[in-house]
């Protein structure tokens, strides 16, 4: 039996947690916040989509950085075992549209309820309002006895602050599961990186991903006259980053936002913080080709000869929409259909086809609802997460540099890490 200090009480050091004392650790999972899982509490919009109910291959298809790595830990704990887990501790769960899995009730608290009740069926102990503040290996502690003999195990101490006391906790094994550095609020602010690069351990430069994106300042004054417009059935295209997909947007005072869009900024964020920039296109009418929507806008012209240019797209576009485009396209909106000449209907195709704007970076880390970057994964073993050099400590979850689209995608990431993991002990 080993003494195990878990750093961090998210889904990955629940699960991790879980793992270790069902393993029959001894393991104290040490939380900074007042209550566990605070991040969990915002997933999915408070509904919490707690994993996709996918195949290996589809996963990792979805995993944007690193997603190799993640075959082992994966395997080790899949969709069907953590459905399985979390219902068995009186959670019971339902698939929606796209795979995706949510709490019956609706409510995410109720994933963190059966975490911790597997945690404490399984003899871990909780410690809340207790902040790491640092990691030491036994060898490091100045006066210790400094040889580990080969084989023995390693010792840890972990220096906590509760309150105003100041804890230190003896360990033969420390998972670091503080997450990264988005929406800090939760209490992932990054202290597990700071360990991680004391330790000497490479850390990949961290970015904020699944966040919406910032336009060009000319292109403010469009994107805010457009603010909270929600567009369906629109394709987004980033040619350069390789990314053409369907589906809903949204405009907003600074640029960007919506499904479509935070999934293209996982392609885009590291690239954008290096100061490049890229063109996006917004598809309006993805299912005409150019020929097809020039003979519909015909088909509309004819029908509405005598009015406005602006009346007469009433049926292709929606009222919001309609000035921005004629404006782009140089055509008076009271201009009317008789008199718009080839030429403008073309130009009309063209900017319904290819709306650009470019995007210059992507809000911050208060809006990301993923961290690209972290402790790089070859650092740890991919299988048990333990560090390749410092027997003992592992780190599992959004700390390593691992992240995936929406849809359930990173929480199964965390959870798979952190069973991998406490498991492996
Ligand atoms: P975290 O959840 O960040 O947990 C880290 C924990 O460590 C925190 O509780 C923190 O307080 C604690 N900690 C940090 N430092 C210390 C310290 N020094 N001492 C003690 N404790 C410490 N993913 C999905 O799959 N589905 C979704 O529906 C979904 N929705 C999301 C919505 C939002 C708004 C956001 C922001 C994210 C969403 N995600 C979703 C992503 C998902 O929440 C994260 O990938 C996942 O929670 C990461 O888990 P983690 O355990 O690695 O880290």
């Amino acid at each position: 039996m080993s003494e195990v200090i878990v750093i961090g009480g998210g889904a990955a050091g629940m699960m991790a947690a879980y793992a270790a004392a069902s393993g029959g650790h001894r393991v104290r999972l040490l939380e900074k916040n007042e209550k566990l899982g605070k991040k969990i509490y915002i997933t999915g919009k408070g509904r919490c989509n707690v994993t996709n109910a996918c195949d290996l291959q589809t996963y990792i298809n979805n995993v944007v950085s690193n997603p190799k790595f993640m075959y082992s830990a994966f395997r080790a704990l899949e969709p069907d075992a953590l459905m399985s887990l979390i219902e068995s501790a009186g959670t019971e769960l339902k698939t929606e549209r796209g795979n995706r899995v949510f709490p019956v009730s609706d409510h995410a608290s109720d994933i963190t309820k059966a975490l911790t009740l597997l945690m404490r069926n399984a003899g871990a102990e909780v410690l809340l309002n207790t902040e790491v503040k640092d990691i030491r290996i036994k060898d490091d502690i100045p006066g210790s006895a400094n040889a580990v003999s080969p084989g023995a195990e390693r010792g840890f101490e972990v220096i906590a602050e509760q309150g105003k006391y100041r804890r230190v906790f003896a360990a033969n094994a420390v998972i670091v599961c503080t997450g990264g550095l988005s929406y800090p609020s939760t209490g992932s602010t990054g202290d597990g990186y700071r360990w991680a690069e004391r330790f000497g351990l490479p850390l990949v430069k961290c970015t904020p991903a699944l966040v919406p994106l910032t336009v060009e300042s000319g292109m403010l004054q469009e994107t805010e006259e457009l603010q909270g417009v929600s567009l369906k059935n629109v394709a987004v295209r980033i040619p350069e980053a390789g990314f053409d997909e369907q589906g809903e947007m949204l405009f907003t005072h600074f640029g960007l936002s919506g499904p479509l869009i935070l999934s293209a900024s996982s392609l885009i964020s590291r690239k954008l913080s290096e100061g490049k920039h890229f063109q996006l296109e917004i598809d309006l009418k993805p299912a005409l080709d150019e020929e097809t929507l020039d003979k519909r806008i015909l088909r509309d012209f004819e029908s509405a000869r005598n009015q406005s240019i602006g009346n007469a797209l009433a049926g292709l576009l929606i009222s919001s929409l309609r000035p921005v485009i004629l404006r782009r396209c140089g055509i008076d909106p009271v201009k009317k259909v008789h008199d718009i000449s080839r030429e403008e209907r073309s130009r009309l195709v063209s900017v319904i086809k290819h709306l650009s704007y470019t995007v210059t970076g992507t809000r911050g880390f208060n809006e990301a609802i993923i961290t690209q970057g972290g402790v790089s994964v070859g650092a740890v073993n991919a299988k048990t997460m333990e560090c390749r050099n410092i027997p003992g400590l592992y780190f599992a979850g959004e700390v390593l540099d691992v992240d995936a689209y929406t849809g359930g995608f990173n929480l199964q990431t965390a959870f798979s890490m952190g069973f991998a993991a406490g498991s492996s002990l």
